[in-house]
Parts: structure tokens; sequence; C-alpha cells
């Protein structure tokens, strides 16, 4: 149980609100639809000219293109699926067990080799090293990274894969890097002890077609339609809790202009980026050392993104897969973008297939997502361009693409990357025992309210479905819920600072 402040028992101003939230991603903005529905006052600060966050959905060509979330991850029992169902956005779920394996050459694998190489990569990484890390005969080392057991001598990736066939062992490691897009760092930053310690969402994933931003989107309607505010271009500079409310000061990002906001609550869903660059005196009181320590325990990933759209979708006739796994040239390792010596094929979705966009997007996460944010604009263009070519029409010109469109979410000053993930414990770094390791308890630290009136929602305090939008929406409705007791109970028994 958690004791909660009492609101002062002076009236507010009339246009106070009751609850102002920091951040209008989908952890927001489910929080303040929530609290809109049951009659609250809310007022959302967000820093960014848009709302939806790390949901951004931006027109491209005659559809659009997703540059933050584009998947419904695990459909069954996904709280996000009733919500697209409700609002109809239509939703296409994957089929495939994995799309086309291509080399570097632009052939498309043999199903055999085809399948070797996805499966001993996918099953390795999604099923073995999970069960080994959670079921296993021994509990692993904090230390130990999920790169450690995965390109052990006695991996299951290699399966099949003779030392002698150095080709199909290049190739099934730097598909097994590609999975740095689901865990947002290289797999040797990872930690192997609580891969996949979380109950999270199972079943199929499905692609939003038509834009994932409808779903903060409705959100938003909601809260406008209930009296709710949400002021765009509001950056949050600090947060005070003194005197029975909180005081959140905001400088306008047009007009430079500081304001203050009050209310007796706050909900707080700054990214876990975000809360890694905060000077201390952000919050006044200070964060607790526990939270702190939290905080800095926990890693901040990265996933990029690169949409190429053509005028056509010239390919179609020819490749129909919705999606790709890209493997990587053995003599120009770093070609894919990952470092040369963790050389990385990349995953793709063909947009035509998907959702009948006549383009592709390329996942690069870990350090092919840093090195491709290292790029300039017509670098990633020739690289867009010279990666189509080569996979999809081997031997001709590459035909010029109409848009190149790229992410950069680690130098996004209102992210900070993508989302979080548990690293191994390195003792040097953090000079301390074995309990200070990296865990998921430090999910739940980030998610308790402090000093009676602040509380904290996102991705990174839901500790089953972290790094996904339904674990941010979890998070706001979870917080939403509490925050609606709180004020339900306003200068009742029981409240205390
Ligand atoms: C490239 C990419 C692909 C992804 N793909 C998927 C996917 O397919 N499926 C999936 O489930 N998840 C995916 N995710 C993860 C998912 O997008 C996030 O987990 C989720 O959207 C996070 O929501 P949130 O509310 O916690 O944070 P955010 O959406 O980041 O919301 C926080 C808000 O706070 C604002 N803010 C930051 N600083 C300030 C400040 N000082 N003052 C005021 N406002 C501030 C931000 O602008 C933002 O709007 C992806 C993420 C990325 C980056």
């Amino acid at each position: 149980m958690y004791a909660f402040a009492s609101s002062s028992s002076q009236a507010p101003p009339a246009d106070q609100p009751d609850v102002l939230i920091i951040g209008a991603g989908v952890s927001g903005l489910a929080a303040a639809r929530h609290l809109a529905l049951k009659g609250r006052k809310v007022r959302v600060l967000e820093a960014r000219e848009r709302i939806g966050g790390r949901v951004n959905t931006v027109p491209f060509g005659q559809g659009v293109a997703e540059l933050g979330a584009s998947f419904i991850h695990g459909t069954y029992g996904n709280p996000v699926l009733p919500v697209a169902r409700e609002i109809g956005i239509p939703i296409k779920f994957l089929s495939e067990r994995h799309g086309t394996v291509r080399d570097h050459t632009g052939v498309h694998l043999p199903p055999q080799m085809e399948e070797l190489i996805a499966n001993n990569a996918h099953e390795t990484i999604f099923a073995h090293l999970r069960d080994s890390a959670q079921h296993g005969p021994s509990v692993p080392s904090p230390t130990l990274a999920l790169a450690d057991p995965l390109f052990a001598p006695t991996s299951r990736l290699w399966d099949h894969i003779p030392e002698s066939n150095k080709l199909a062992r290049f190739q099934v490691a730097a598909a097994a890097r590609t999975s740095s897009g689901w865990t947002g760092a290289d797999l040797d930053q990872v930690s192997y002890r609580w891969w996949g310690f979380e109950r999270d969402t199972q079943g199929p994933d499905a692609a939003v077609v038509g834009g994932y931003g409808r779903v903060p989107g409705f959100c938003a309607d909601v809260v406008k339609e209930r009296g709710g505010e949400i002021r765009l271009g509001e950056e949050v500079m600090g947060v005070n809790v003194e005197g029975g409310e909180v005081t959140v000061t905001t400088r306008s990002t047009s007009t430079g202009q500081t304001s203050t906001h009050t209310a007796p609550y706050c909900l707080v869903t700054l990214p876990l980026g975000v809360l890694k660059s905060l000077s201390p005196s952000f919050f006044s009181p200070p964060l607790p050392a526990r939270r702190i320590a939290s905080i800095s325990r926990l890693s901040h990933g990265l996933l990029n993104k690169v949409h190429v759209l053509y005028p056509t979708a010239w390919w179609a006739a020819d490749h129909t897969a919705e999606t790709c796994l890209l493997l990587p040239d053995p003599s120009d390792p770093g070609g894919l973008l990952g470092s040369p010596d963790k050389p990385q094929a990349i995953f793709g979705l063909n947009m035509w297939a998907v959702q009948g966009i006549p383009g592709f997007c390329f996942f690069l996460g870990g350090s092919g997502g840093k090195n491709l944010e290292q790029l300039s604009e017509e670098e990633v263009a020739k690289w867009a361009r010279e990666t189509v070519g080569r996979y999809f029409c081997p031997g001709a010109e590459p035909p010029v693409p109409e848009r190149v469109v790229r992410t950069s979410w680690a130098s996004d000053p209102y992210a900070k990357g993508s989302y979080c993930y548990i690293p191994p414990f390195r003792p040097s770094e953090a000079g301390a025992e074995e309990t200070a390791a990296p865990s998921p308890l430090d999910m739940t630290e980030l998610s308790r309210p402090l000093f009676g009136r602040l509380f904290w929602a996102g991705e990174h305090t839901e500790m089953d479905e972290f790094a996904s939008v339904h674990g941010a929406w979890a998070s706001g409705v979870r917080e939403g819920e509490k925050i609606e007791i709180v004020l339900a109970n306003r200068g009742g028994e029981g409240l205390e600072e």
C-alpha cells in the first residue's frame, strides 16, 4: 500500500488541473484519457510540437511511414489490440515465420539454407536462450551477456553448420546480431540472466496499417472532448513538490518564455534516456538514492529505421514476402552498418506487401543504429539506394528512390534512444556487490510514487512489457487508476505525507 498526500484544504484556483502529466506519448495520453473519462481535469505538458512521442506516423507518398513503433507485438492479451479495434484501425497479422533471406549478391538462399540460417538465429535467441536463462540447471551469472552463450562453441546457433562452412557461420552470426533490433542494443550489452524473465504478451505480431499515431490521437481527442488540455511546445525544466502541491516549470520551445503549472498531483512519463540526462536539481526534493541508482543501472537502447520510397513497386512481381533478412558481405562486414568486428544483417519490411506502399523499411538496432546516425543525409540516401539495388535488383543500375527518411532516436533530445533494456552487471563500473546488479526490480522502482504526489509511467516502468507500446499503455492506465483513487479520496482519511 502507498501513502498518498491529500491536497490542501484551501479551494484550488478554478483553472487548476487535478493532475499535470509530463509527456504526451502513449503512457501519458493513456493516463490522461483514463482520468478524463473519470471527469478529472488534466493538463498534459509536451515538449514537442506533436503528440505520440516514440509513436510517430508521418505522411509518406500516398501512405504513411512509422518513424517509431509499427507493430502490436504479441497480439494475445495485448491491451493495444482492443483499442485499435475500437478506433477501427486496420491491423495486419504478419503470417510468415520468417521472410526471405538474401545474401550479399542478392541471391535468395535455397530453402534449406534459408531455414537453417533464419531458424538457428531466431530459435536460439528467442526460444533456447530464454529457456536456458530461466529454466536451466543454474541461474546465469549477472555478468553474462546474451552474446556469451549465443556465440559459445556449443551454442545451438551452429547446429548443422560445420566449422568448415565459414560463410554460413558468418551469415548465421550476422543474422543473430540482427536481434539488436528487438533488444535495442548489441547482444554483448544485454543481460543473459534476465533474458525472457518478463511475462510479456504472446502470439503473432501485427502491423498497424495506416498509422499507429491514431492510438495516441484517439486518446488526445477524448481528453480534449472532456475539457482536458494538451499543451504542445512546453518543455518541462523542473518539478517541485512543496506545500501540498506540485509546481512544474516549463519553457516554451517557440518563444523561450517560462511558465509554471500547479496541481495537487503530477504524472511523469519522461523516457528513461531523458531521466538519465537530467541535472540533479530537476526534481525538488531531489530523487532518492534508490531511484537514482535504478535510473543509472538500466540502459536505454537504440533502434533506428530507414524508409525508402519509390514511385512504383518495381520489385512487386519478383518479391512478394512481407519481410526480408539481408546478409552482409564477408568482404565488407560493416556494410550493413554494424561494426566490422560484429557484422550485422538487417531486417527489412517490404511495405508493398504489408500495406501497399511502394517502399521498404529497414531496421537497424544497437551499433548499426548508432552508425546510421553518424551519416549525412546524402550518405544515407546513397546507402539506401545501393542496398536496395544490391539485394533486390543485383547486376542492374539501382533505381533512384523518390524519398529516403531515416530516424535519429539517439540524438532526439526528448527520447535519447528507443527503449530500455537490462544490461549485464559490470562490477568495475558499479563498484558494488551483486545485489546492485541491474534487474527488473529497477523497473518496479521506477514506477513507485514519490513524495506522495509524483507518479511515474512509461515503458521503462513495466517490468513485464517494457520496450513496447503496450507496456507504455499499461503503465499509463496503471497510474491513471492509482491517481483516480487518490483524487476520489481527496481529503479523506488514511492519506498522509
Ligand atoms: C524506432 C522504434 C520502433 C519501435 N517499434 C515498436 C513496435 O513496433 N512495437 C512496440 O510495441 N513498441 C515499439 N517501440 C517502442 C515504443 O514506441 C515505446 O515503448 C513507447 O512508445 C514509449 O511510450 P512512452 O509513453 O513510455 O514514452 P514516449 O512516447 O517517449 O513519451 C514521452 C513523452 O515525453 C516527452 N518529453 C520528453 N522530454 C520532455 C520534457 N522535458 N518536457 C516535456 N515533455 C517531454 C516526449 O516528447 C514524449 O512525447 C519502438 C520504439 C522506437 C523508437
